[in-house]
């Protein structure tokens, strides 16, 4: 019996050890060593491998050591002493890991807005960027191992769900949150999503399953790959907007009246949130999910100002969508795992990162995991 985990840590920006990290014993009531089955990427994960993360500011090179990765499942291995929280819980069970540990009682936390938690020891308590010395260090995915913490919420998947589907929990608990709950996404919607990554493929399924009478995505012509799916997820209409005007679409699609939603989930580009005042309808709703690293030069603020419209920020996601998520993924009724393209082993991870950022357009990634195997 192993009573340690084997991880891959973060010393600094792209360089990564090995090393052997023990489990906390005994564990505290309520906490739990979970066994990683796979882990997601996303964009915060490039940003975290290159070092450009948010915590650089706040935190410079105390950000390292640490273990990256947040979009963890795996299954119970060890449990702490039963608490209240963690009464349902077993030894094999399958497990979602929410990625944010909250305190519970912090002028956020007391709001209700945990995922704006102050009280933790460490300013960002997400996983994947909480450092090693934060005891007990096991706060990353690419990582045979992770500490759960008594508060971390935990969502259940039964162990008929394939783990590498499971991971999706988190990118669609995005997506619910941006294109539904942040906007009021509701029966008979009308949604333009502005970006065709996992990102926004997750907000096309979350506002259908909604119930939006509309959906549309748009992407570049290096996104095909990602528009044929959007369209076999059903979609009415994936855009190519080197080809064509989202904004003659959009008045062509909803009959001149402009989409109740628009969410821009593009990363770096301004055009997109500008399009979006143009085609949302009077009185609607701009979620912004996209990090731009920059000002948008002459956004029309009094378009934004007359149409009436309200900009909400993504932030992160919340218990409630994730809870969402995982209950959707678990139902099994809707073919997420086709955004899967690629697989790695962690020993991988930086070809796993390129591969997600897109470094060769020619593999077509949508959405990459990573298993804690050599390769
Ligand atoms: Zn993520
Ligand atoms: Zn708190």
């Amino acid at each position: 019996v192993t009573a340690h985990a084997t991880a891959l840590v973060q010393t600094a920006p792209e360089k990564f050890d090995f090393r052997e990290l023990p489990f906390p014993d005994p564990l505290p009531p309520g906490a739990a060593i979970i066994r990683v089955e796979a882990c997601g990427i996303c964009a915060s994960d490039i940003d975290a491998f290159e070092g450009t993360d948010i915590d650089i500011a706040r935190m410079g090179d105390r950000r390292f050591p640490r273990i990256t990765g947040h979009e963890i499942v795996g299954v119970v291995e060890r449990l702490g002493p039963p608490t209240k929280l963690r009464s349902g819980l077993q030894e094999g069970d399958r497990v979602g890991i929410g990625p944010k540990v909250s305190c519970g009682a912090c002028e956020a936390c007391l709001r209700g807005e945990m995922t704006h938690c102050t009280g933790f020891e460490y300013p960002q308590p997400s996983y994947g960027f909480i450092p090693t010395w934060v005891e007990p260090g096991l706060w990353g995915g690419y990582s045979t191992h992770v500490y759960a913490h008594p508060r971390t919420a935990l969502y259940p998947f039964d162990a008929d769900v394939d783990p590498l589907d499971a991971t999706l929990w988190n990118a669609l608990g995005g997506g619910i949150q941006w294109a539904v709950r942040n906007t009021g996404t509701t029966l008979g919607s009308t949604v333009a999503i502005l970006g065709s990554g996992q990102r926004g493929l997750a907000c096309a399924v979350a506002a259908r399953a909604a119930g939006a009478s509309q959906v549309v995505v748009t992407g570049l012509t290096r996104d095909e790959h990602k528009l044929a799916l959007a369209r076999e997820f059903g979609v009415d209409a994936a855009v190519d907007v080197e080809k064509e005007s989202i904004v003659d679409i959009g008045r062509e699609l909803t009959g001149d009246r402009g989409f109740d939603v628009v969410v821009d989930t593009t990363p770096l580009a301004s055009q997109p949130l500008i399009d979006a005042v143009e085609i949302v309808r009077p009185g609607g709703v701009i979620s912004t999910v996209g990090i731009k690293l920059s000002g948008v030069s002459d956004f029309p603020i009094d378009r934004v100002t007359t149409k009436g419209l309200t900009i909400v920020g993504g932030k992160p996601a919340t218990h409630e969508a994730y809870a969402q998520a995982a209950a959707f993924i678990q139902e099994g009724r809707f073919p997420i795992g086709r955004m899967r393209t690629h697989v790695f082993g962690f020993d991988r991870l930086p070809e796993a990162i390129a591969t997600l950022r897109g470094d060769d357009p020619s593999r077509k990634a949508i959405n990459v995991v990573v298993t804690p195997t050599m390769s």
